[in-house]
């Protein structure tokens, strides 16, 4: 089971979907969720967008993350590296 928050794919579990980390049963669960929610769609994008940034350096996804937990860089804007 994919941890949903209010009704959407969590966080971790949409980085962990874009990373290719979940179970299959999970991807599966969380692919008909974005496939059929446009919320997640776009939240999806935008976290593919960290993400693809992280590859570029791997560092710098900790700082966004730590970022996002002091909410002082909401995930709407694009991450300052
Ligand atoms: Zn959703």
């Amino acid at each position: 089971m994919i941890v949903l928050e209010n009704g959407h794919v969590s966080e971790d579990a949409l980085e962990n979907y874009l990373l290719a980390q979940l179970q299959d049963s999970e991807a599966i669960e969380a692919q008909s969720h974005i496939a059929a929610c446009p919320i997640c769609q776009e939240r999806m994008d935008e976290l593919s967008q960290l993400v693809a940034a992280a590859r570029l350096a791997p560092d710098a996804l900790d700082a966004i993350r730590l970022e996002l937990e002091r909410g002082t860089v909401a995930l709407k804007r694009p991450p300052l590296l």
